[in-house]
C-alpha cells in the first residue's frame, strides 16, 4: 500500500519577490510576498495558511 496524501495537487507557488510592487491577496487584498507580475491566484501568508488548513486532511 502506498501512503495516500490528503493534500490536493497544487500549482507550485511562484517565487517570492525580493522587492515590490507586490501583488494583492485575492482574498483579503493585503499585499502578498509575490511580485505584481505574478499571474494567477496569489495569497498573503495569512490566507495561504488558512487555505492550507482548509485543505488539510480532516480525518
Ligand atoms: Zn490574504
Amino acid at each position: 500500500m502506498t501512503e495516500e496524501s490528503c493534500a490536493p495537487a497544487r500549482e507550485p507557488l511562484p517565487p517570492k519577490a525580493a522587492e515590490g510592487p507586490y501583488a494583492r491577496c485575492v482574498l483579503c487584498l493585503e499585499p502578498t510576498e509575490y511580485a505584481e507580475s505574478v499571474k494567477g491566484v496569489v495569497l498573503c501568508p495569512v490566507c495561504e495558511w488558512q487555505e492550507a488548513q482548509r485543505n488539510a486532511c480532516s480525518d
